[in-house]
């Protein structure tokens, strides 16, 4: 797959992600599925000296079918968006007819990735100030950490 097929609209490098073709969804739709068949949500609801770590259960099974839930098959430019969803910053991009926002003037003050921000910090906007100065076929060795935690 080429560089720009992995380029999301937002500069995203697909390839980094945690959600792409990643194993936690696969393993985690297994354990739902085991866990189900053996009842265990009944075995976990009953009051007991034994085992009281099981109390939490419903926000353990909000956690487990997220983490089902946010496999990414294919790059956000071939799937779809993050997890099989469009986001604002595609959709907005696909409203001007633009490859991404590397082609946008507006890109320093646009408040549609502070979404990202958290885990990301500013990479989409450094990797697209890289794939202005490169080029988008030659930019990718010049890319930021993916997230903020990674050095
Ligand atoms: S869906 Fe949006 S945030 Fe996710 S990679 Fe694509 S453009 Fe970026
Ligand atoms: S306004 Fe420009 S920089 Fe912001 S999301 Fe739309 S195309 Fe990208």
């Amino acid at each position: 797959m080429e560089v720009k097929d992995q380029t999301a609209y937002c500069g995203i490098y697909c390839k980094d992600c945690i959600h792409l073709n990643n194993e936690y969804s696969e393993l985690a739709k297994g354990l739902q599925k085991h866990l189900k068949e053996i009842e265990f949500d009944k075995y976990a609801a009953i009051d007991s000296e034994f085992g009281k770590e099981f109390k939490p259960w419903d926000k353990f099974s909000i956690v487990l079918s997220k983490l089902s839930d946010t496999q990414c098959e294919k790059p956000c430019r071939s799937g779809g968006g993050c997890s099989g969803k469009p986001c604002k910053i595609m959709e907005c991009c696909q409203d001007k007819n633009f490859a991404g926002c590397w082609e946008c003037s507006d890109i320093e003050q646009c408040d549609k990735f502070d979404f990202l921000e958290p885990r990301c910090g500013d990479m989409p906007k450094m990797n697209i100030r890289e794939i202005r100065k490169y080029g988008i076929d030659n930019w990718v060795d010049k890319r930021a950490n993916f997230y903020i935690w990674q050095k």
